[in-house]
């Protein structure tokens, strides 16, 4: 599922540009908040404009970043000082996201989890796994018969001496005051290894997260009408990089965002995100966030507010 970078100058004008965009954007969000233009905008927007953008990220209070790692995903939770990884890219983009978790200030995880065993995922872990000491290494297996990344993230946390678990589902932990949940999947994955992927919600405050992997959408369903846990959130990363396979109107009906991210590739092959859940998102006036466009998205909250930080170029 994975597909090699496209080249780095095309990206990187991509990234410019998407910066552009934001800053724009910000600039726009920034000077209309006083004057009460707010709704204005959210109507010439097709929604809700973000309630605040932020330019430095406060130590306290939850950030998730969508790292910028081209056709994959990787994101970092850090809530109050402690950090949680959930995958970590292509095996070419491991480096990345070492470099992005120090230039952050991360020193340790308390969690890493892969939530399947496609490299675009599990990819850079291995590379995670040598970087930092980590607390615990989830997946939802602990060996997968395949001579790919899962492999080098197995011998990687063998090495250090790290046992991988597999999280019972509905089971919660905490993170520097938010609650991560892992709430799916909830039955039998069948052939298809994107089915496998652990779906994980972080509740900080009145405010959630939703990362469902590639999961399917009737996957992501089932563990609302299933498992019975609320899927309700304010930012959903959007399954399968922003797939139509993975969003539909129920999955939106389930999750009723503000803020969704695609977490996807320049002009990948895939198409993602499909036009299909670009529309739909904008006809119920949910702001999308893409790391091909934007670069790294940061949304951080008080427990609150919502907020974004663009952070891509700096880190990158
Ligand atoms: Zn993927």
């Amino acid at each position: 599922m994975a597909q090699r970078r496209n080249s780095r100058a095309g990206k990187r004008r991509g990234g410019v540009l998407g910066a552009l965009g934001f800053a724009a954007l910000v600039l726009i969000v920034y000077l209309a908040e006083p004057l009460g233009l707010g709704s204005l905008l959210g109507g010439i927007f097709g929604g809700d404009v973000p309630v605040s953008v932020i330019a430095e990220l406060p130590e306290e209070g939850l950030a998730v970043s969508y790292i910028d790692v081209g056709q994959g995903d990787a994101t970092l939770i850090v809530c109050n000082g402690e950090a949680m990884l959930i995958d970590a890219g292509v095996p070419e983009e491991g480096q990345t996201v070492v470099d992005y978790l120090t230039a952050s200030g991360v020193d340790s995880l308390v969690y890493a989890a892969v939530t399947h065993a496609h490299d675009d995922h599990c990819g850079g872990m291995d590379d995670v796994v040598d970087a930092f000491p980590i607390g615990t290494l989830f997946a939802p297996y602990t060996e997968f018969d395949s001579s790919g990344a899962f492999t080098y993230f197995e011998d990687a946390a063998a090495e250090r001496g790290l046992y991988i678990t597999v999280p019972t589902i509905g089971s919660t932990f905490t993170l520097g005051g938010a609650t991560v949940s892992f709430v799916g999947p909830v039955g039998d994955w069948g052939d298809d290894l994107n089915d496998s992927s652990l779906i994980i919600r972080v509740d900080y405050g009145s405010r959630s997260f939703l990362f469902p992997g590639d999961a399917s959408d009737g996957t992501i369903a089932d563990c609302a009408y299933v498992g019975g846990y609320d899927l309700d959130c304010d930012v959903l990363k959007l399954g399968h990089h922003g797939s139509s396979t993975s969003t539909d109107e129920e999955i939106l009906d389930l999750t009723t965002p503000e803020i969704a991210v695609a977490s996807c590739g320049l002009d990948n092959s895939y198409g993602h995100p499909h036009d299909e859940v670009v529309d739909l998102l904008a006809v119920r006036g949910i702001e999308l966030l893409r790391t091909d466009l934007d670069g790294t998205v940061t949304v951080w909250t008080d427990g609150e507010e919502l907020s974004l930080y663009e952070a891509g170029e700096q880190a990158a």
